[in-house]
């Protein structure tokens, strides 16, 4: 079994979901170094000090902890991050060498930490795989008004050149990456994400209503954090369209008062005449989210682009049929007409239309339920670990020579 360094700089699994910048990547981290520890690896993820509150070091469970390094301020802003790498490969070095440990491997996730990566192996000399999560270039093809740095571009370049091999969720992102990047399909490696079945599961819809304090009202959710890419303003304009005259919009995520993208929204939701239906909650802990999937009637997620889509997943884990972009990683779980429906484009008259049918049938919306909750229960995370898991154990194995690094 392996000593593993999973390099997380500004993704740390221990932080508070659904903010500006915390989410997917940090869920999957999370999860990733419980069942890799649980397989009989030992896991230490490397992040940045973000919270005066963190202790240095959090176990996660036997086998497995994490790792806050300081560089830069608390709060710095994404865009800083960048230079203070060198800090934070000081202090990993240091903290390798007081502890007098060694890796087999360095698992990094997103392009500062494939950076991070390459300059750590400098030293170390180990098997390199990275996971990008998201891609600059996937991104602003979507065209979701969001700017990428001229820097990710370069740095994601170099970091795919000089890894023993990428690891993505999706076939459509190998294809991305060979398509955008011209990179050779069989340095990338699919290996599934999966969703925690003891917490995302069909429960008690009823009781679930109750305390979340919905009447009868046709409930649509959406869960994840507040930003252009998402499409929430395609989601407003859909509710605005509904039917059903008492709906209701629930919208999870990001931080109400200091968010402006938020703000924005809610701004929206009342040009559009809805602002009395739509419910901002803010950023919620993940044991909160299943009472509000299984309290929804339908799921809706109308990204531009998304990698994989996790919360579409917990959804549908929870009996809940999602209409969803026909996008990434959602093409590969959602099966049209059958656990939801996935919408081709980015206008929000499809979607109302969807919405309205599975709210205005129920039977149809039991059946794509309990479709939805049979297919995400053979998702689990642990199915994405023994994947992964053999992944680094053909690295570990194969001669050096062999690797692709530069
Ligand atoms: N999440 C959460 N609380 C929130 C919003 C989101 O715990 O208020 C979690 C959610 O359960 C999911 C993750 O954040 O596991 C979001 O992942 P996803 O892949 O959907 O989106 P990303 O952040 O990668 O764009």
């Amino acid at each position: 079994m392996a000593n593993l360094a999973a390099l997380s700089f500004h993704g740390c699994p221990v932080a508070r979901l659904g903010e500006k910048d915390t989410g997917g990547m940090n869920v999957y981290v999370l999860q990733m170094a419980r069942e890799l520890a649980g397989r009989g690896h030992r896991v230490d993820v490397f992040t940045r000090c973000h919270d005066p509150h963190d202790d240095r070091i959090v176990e996660l469970c036997e086998g497995a902890r994490v790792v806050h390094l300081s560089a830069g301020p608390l709060s710095e802003s994404k865009m800083a991050l960048f230079g203070h790498i060198p800090e934070f490969v000081d202090n990993l070095l240091d903290f390798a060498h007081s502890e007098d440990r060694s890796y087999d491997l360095i698992h990094s996730h997103y392009w500062l930490s494939g950076h991070i990566g390459l300059e750590v192996n400098r030293l170390w000399g180990v098997p390199h795989l990275t996971t990008f999560h998201t891609l600059a270039l996937a991104k602003l093809r979507a065209h979701a008004g969001e700017d990428e740095a001229e820097m990710r571009l370069s740095v994601e370049g170099d970091v795919m050149e000089a890894v023993d091999g990428v690891v993505v969720s999706t076939e459509q992102e190998r294809d991305d990456l060979r398509r955008l990047y011209g990179l050779d399909s069989e340095r990338v490696h699919v290996v599934t994400p999966g969703v925690d079945l003891d917490l995302f599961n069909p429960g008690d819809r009823a009781g679930a209503r109750e305390r979340l304090g919905l009447n009868g009202e046709p409930t649509v959710l959406y869960v994840g954090r507040i930003e252009p890419l998402k499409g929430l303003d395609l989601l407003l304009e859909a509710v605005a369209m509904l039917d059903a005259a008492d709906s209701r919009l629930l919208i999870v995520g990001g931080a109400p008062g200091r968010d402006d993208e938020l703000e924005r929204l809610r701004r929206r939701a009342r040009e559009l005449g809805i602002g009395g239906k739509v419910t901002f909650t803010g950023a919620l802990k993940q044991a909160e989210l299943p009472d509000y999937y299984r309290a929804a009637d339908v799921f809706v997620l109308p990204s531009y682009s998304e990698s994989f889509g996790l919360v579409a997943l917990e959804a549908m884990a929870c009996g809940t049929p999602v209409v969803a972009s026909r996008v990434g990683g959602l093409k590969t779980f959602i099966r049209n007409g059958h656990t939801g429906y996935l919408i081709p484009w980015h206008c929000p008259e499809p979607f109302a239309q969807r919405i309205d049918m599975l709210l205005s049938n129920p039977p149809l919306r039991e059946t794509m339920g309990w479709a939805a909750a049979d297919h995400a229960r053979h998702m689990s995370w642990g199915a994405s670990a023994d994947s992964l898991s053999r992944l680094y154990a053909s690295l570990l194995e194969a001669p050096v020579e062999s690797l692709a690094r530069s």
